[in-house]
């Protein structure tokens, strides 16, 4: 999870004409996160973008749901990652399955046995990367924040890590330890690196 900058994560933000006023731990700064110009929403502008994908669509309707390469992806949600353009792949060939951080959670894990057990994927493929915001915030301070500002703690992990070698091994781990997922064999974890567009693979322990 990444805002579009070198900036830290924030832990709150306000809309402003020119851009977003971010107050991260140190320091306030004003981003802009619309560098595209637009007078409309970005969901109406991207919803024009669709009625020329309709245009080009073609074989697409036809493709099973089942993934052709029998592979399941788990990545950061982050802007910079296009996990298609990325492994080269194409519409039909695998599932990808995206949170903040690429974080095997309960949700993942959920995912990742429909996948399995009904899509008849066996590999897994896990993609973190460098810059991401997961690493600019820690989980008790920032539910300090939200529960100061809400009156409510979230009750959830929010999973930010400070190593990302082992965070990818610890998602490794989380999918072995699973007794719902039924292959195992082939997991293996990646760290894409946003200067390069190059993956690294992580070893698991
Ligand atoms: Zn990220």
């Amino acid at each position: 999870m990444c805002l579009p900058t070198q900036h830290p994560v924030p832990r709150w933000f306000t809309l402003a004409s020119d851009g977003v006023t971010i107050t991260p731990f140190d320091e306030t700064v004003t981003v802009a996160v619309h560098p595209k110009e637009t007078t409309v929403s970005a969901i109406d502008d991207v919803l024009k973008n669709n009625a020329r994908y309709v245009e080009s669509f073609g074989e697409g309707g036809s493709l099973h749901g089942a993934p052709a390469r029998g592979l399941a992806v788990v990545a950061c949600m982050d802007a910079r990652l296009d996990v298609y353009r990325v492994l080269g792949l194409e519409e039909g060939d695998a599932h990808v399955i995206r949170n903040a951080g690429g974080v095997v959670s309960d949700d993942a894990i959920r995912s990742l046995i429909i996948s399995q057990r009904f899509l008849a994927t066996r590999e897994v493929l896990l993609i973190h990367h460098t810059d991401c915001g997961m690493m600019t915030f820690r989980d008790d301070s920032a539910k300090d924040d939200i529960e100061a500002e809400t009156g409510l703690r979230p009750s959830f992990a929010l999973e930010s890590f400070r190593d990302l070698d082992q965070d990818v091994r610890q998602s490794i781990a989380r999918i072995k330890a699973s007794p719902f997922i039924p292959s195992k064999d082939d997991v293996r974890g990646f760290v894409f690196d946003c200067e390069t567009g190059a993956l690294n693979e992580v070893k698991g322990d």
